[in-house]
C-alpha cells in the first residue's frame, strides 16, 4: 500500500504529439506495402518499434531498398536525397511538417536574395541538414559562442530549427547583429514548440519535481528538460520503467511534460506509475 510520495501529479498542457508528428505517423499508418522511412520517422524509440510491428521500417540508406514507398519524415530530408529516391523509382510520400517546409522555403528565399544564411540549430539534426542542403554556403550555429567566432558580413538572414528555444534564438540574433550591417531574423520556431515549452516551464514553477517524458534521442524533449531544470529539479525519462522511488520522497506535487514526439499512451503510463507505485 502507498504511504508516502506525491499527493498530486499534473500533466502540462500541450504535452505529447504535435500536429506535425501526428500527421506523419497517421500518413505512415495509412500507407500500405513496403513502406520505409529514411532514419526514424520521429525521435521516439517506442513509437518506432510500434511502426515496425505495422510493417513501416526505418532504413539508414536508400542503398538498402530497390522498390517500395519512402515516407519523408516530419523534419524533412535533403533535396538531393529526395531526387535520389525518385531516380530509383521509389514512390515518395512527403510527411514533412508544413512548419519545417516554411523554414526550408524561408532559407531558400534568403539565400536567393543574397543573404548569408545562418541556421540556428543542431548541426547533425536531420531538419538542420535538410535546411542547409537548400542554401548556398550555410553557416550553422549552435550557441552564441559560435556566433562570436564569425567574421563580418554585409547582410545576414537567420532562421532557427523549429524546435529551438525562443530565448536562445533571441540571444543568437542579438549576437549576430554585431557581425553584419543588417540582420533579417525569420520567426521559424513553431508554435507547437512554443506552446509546449511555455506550458512546461509555467508548470515547473508550481511543482516540486518535473518529469519530462520523451526519447533520449529527441532534441525537443531534451530542450524541454533543460528549460525545466533551470526552474526545478527535473528528470528526463523515456518510459515509466526509468522512474526511481528516491526522486519522489520530498516531492508533494509532481509535474509531467511530454515532448512533441511523445505518444499519449507513454504519458498515461508514466502518470499512472507515479500515482500508484510511488
Ligand atoms: S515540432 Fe513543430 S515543426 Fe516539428 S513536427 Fe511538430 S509541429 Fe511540426
Amino acid at each position: 500500500m502507498r504511504t508516502t510520495g506525491p499527493q498530486k501529479v499534473v500533466l502540462a498542457k500541450n504535452s505529447g504529439f504535435c500536429f506535425g508528428v501526428k500527421r506523419a505517423v497517421d500518413l505512415a499508418l495509412r500507407t500500405q506495402d513496403r513502406v520505409f522511412t529514411l532514419g526514424p520517422l520521429i525521435h521516439n524509440p517506442q513509437v518506432i518499434a510500434y511502426l515496425e510491428r505495422k510493417g513501416i521500417r526505418a532504413i539508414e540508406s536508400l542503398d538498402r531498398i530497390k522498390d517500395g514507398k519512402l515516407i519523408i519524415r516530419a523534419h524533412g530530408i535533403p533535396r538531393s536525397v529526395i531526387a535520389e529516391a525518385e531516380r530509383k523509382g521509389l514512390a515518395v510520400i512527403d510527411a514533412t511538417c508544413p512548419f519545417v517546409r516554411k523554414v526550408q522555403r524561408t532559407a531558400e528565399s534568403l539565400s536567393r536574395q543574397g543573404y548569408q544564411v545562418v541556421i540556428f540549430g543542431e548541426a547533425n539534426h536531420p531538419e538542420v541538414v535538410g535546411i542547409a542542403d537548400r542554401v548556398k554556403n550555410p553557416i550553422i550555429v549552435e550557441t552564441a559562442g559560435h556566433v562570436r567566432a564569425l567574421g563580418r558580413f554585409d547582410k545576414i538572414g537567420v532562421v532557427a530549427q523549429t524546435t529551438q528555444s525562443v530565448e536562445s534564438y533571441k540571444a543568437i540574433v542579438r549576437e549576430l547583429k554585431k557581425h553584419a550591417k543588417s540582420v533579417k531574423a525569420a520567426d521559424t520556431i513553431c508554435n507547437a514548440t512554443k506552446r509546449n515549452q511555455d506550458a512546461a516551464t509555467s508548470l515547473a514553477k508550481n511543482v516540486d519535481l518535473m518529469i519530462v517524458v520523451g526519447g533520449h534521442n529527441s532534441g525537443n524533449t531534451r530542450r524541454l528538460a533543460s528549460l525545466c531544470s533551470k526552474i526545478v529539479t527535473t528528470k528526463h525519462i523515456e518510459i515509466a520503467g526509468e522512474l526511481k522511488p528516491s526522486w519522489f520522497r520530498r516531492a508533494a506535487i509532481v509535474g509531467v511534460a511530454g515532448g512533441a514526439s511523445t505518444p499519449d499512451w507513454i504519458l498515461r503510463d508514466v502518470i499512472e506509475s507515479i500515482e500508484h507505485e510511488f
